[in-house]
C-alpha cells in the first residue's frame, strides 16, 4: 500500500487526529529532505517508540541566512517518498506558502543566548528559524514524541530547552550520528563534495577522535589534537571549534574535567559541514 503523503496542514491534522482517536502513539521526524541513512535511523527509532510516524520534508527558508544555500539545498522529493514508503512512514511535504502564507511569520520563537553561539554565531538567526518551524510542526502534528539527530547537537539542546521553557507536552528523542565507513557524518550536503574534498572531509571525524584520545591530558591537549589533524589538510577550513558542557552548552573552563562535547564546523571547498563528539576530559595535574 502506498504511504500517505500530505501537502497541506489540514490533511495532516486530520490524519494525526484520526490516529490519536484510534489510540495510536504518534512520532514526528522533522527533516529538510534529501533523505539518507541518518534520517532512516530516526524513522526506525521512531517506530520503536510510536505506532504512526510522520516525516516532514520542508526546506525551511526561515533558518537560512541571505547568503546561505537555500536555493542550492538538495531537493530529491520523489526518491524521498520512495524511501519513506519502504520505511512505512507518512510524509508531510508542505510548500513554503502552506507554512508561511504571508511570506514569513511575524511571530518567532527565539532561541536565547545559546542560540547565538557556535552555529548560531556563524548563521545569524538560524536557530530562531529552526525553533519557529519546529513549533509550527509540533502544533500541526501534535506528536507524542519528536526525534532529532545528535549530529545537530546544538539544535537538540535548544529544542529540549524550548519544550521545557514553553511547557510543550512532547518527548524529545535523540538518535546517535550515523556515519560513513571512514567516519564522515552522513549529511544531505555531502553530495556536493568533489572526490578530493570527500577524502579531506573524513578529517573532521578523525579530529574528533584525536580529541577523544588526548582528552585525558586536559582541554588544551584535546583542542591541539583537533587543530593538528585539521591543520594537516589544507582543503579543510575551520569555522569554529568549541568544547562545551553538555548540561549548559556553554564553553568549559580550561580546568574542566568530566564529560564534554566537542563541536566543530568547517568548510571543505564550498560545502559547510558540522560534527561533534563526546569526550571525557581528565583533571589537569
Ligand atoms: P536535516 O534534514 O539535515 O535537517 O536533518 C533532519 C534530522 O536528521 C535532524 O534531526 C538531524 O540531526 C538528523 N540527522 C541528519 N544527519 C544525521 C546523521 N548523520 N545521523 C543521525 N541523524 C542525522
Amino acid at each position: 500500500m502506498p504511504i500517505a503523503v500530505f501537502e497541506t496542514i489540514s490533511e495532516l491534522r486530520e490524519f494525526t487526529t484520526d490516529a490519536r482517536a484510534a489510540g495510536k502513539r504518534i512520532a514526528l521526524v522533522p527533516t529538510m529532505g534529501a533523505l539518507h541513512d541518518g534520517h532512516a535511523a530516526l524513522v526506525r527509532r521512531a517506530f520503536e517508540v510510536a505506532d504512526v510516524v510522520v516525516v516532514s520534508i520542508f526546506v525551511n527558508p526561515l533558518q537560512f541566512g541571505p547568503t546561505e544555500d537555500l536555493d542550492k539545498y538538495p531537493r530529491t522529493l520523489p526518491a524521498d517518498i520512495t524511501t519513506l514508503d519502504s520505511l512505512g512512514a507518512a510524509a508531510f511535504t508542505p510548500n513554503a506558502s502552506e507554512m508561511y502564507p504571508s511570506g514569513a511569520s511575524e511571530t518567532r520563537v527565539t532561541a536565547g543566548a545559546v542560540g547565538e553561539l557556535y552555529e548560531g554565531h556563524s548563521r545569524n538567526g538560524h536557530f530562531d528559524g529552526v525553533l519557529t518551524v519546529v513549533s509550527k510542526l509540533l502544533n500541526i502534528a501534535r506528536p507524542d514524541v519528536v526525534l532529532f539527530g545528535q549530529k545537530d547537537a546544538q539544535q537538540v539542546f535548544l529544542v529540549k530547552q524550548m519544550t521545557v521553557d514553553l511547557d510543550l507536552s512532547v518527548a524529545v528523542e535523540v538518535v546517535p550520528t550515523v556515519r560513513e565507513h571512514d567516519g564522515l557524518a552522513l549529511s544531505s550536503r555531502n553530495r556536493f563534495l568533489a572526490p578530493r574534498e570527500r577524502a579531506a572531509a573524513q578529517k573532521l571525524s578523525r579530529a574528533l577522535g584525536a580529541a577523544g584520545s588526548s582528552a585525558d591530558r586536559g582541554l588544551d591537549a584535546a583542542l591541539s589534537a583537533v587543530r593538528n589533524v585539521l591543520g594537516s589538510e589544507p582543503m579543510v577550513e575551520l569555522d569554529y571549534l568549541e568544547v562545551v558542557d553538555p548540561r549548559t552548552f556553554l564553553p568549559v573552563a580550561r580546568t574542566f574535567s568530566g564529560r564534554a562535547l566537542v563541536l566543530l564546523a568547517a568548510r571543505v571547498g564550498t560545502t559547510r559541514l558540522i560534527d561533534n563528539a563526546v569526550i571525557h576530559i581528565g583533571a589537569l595535574s
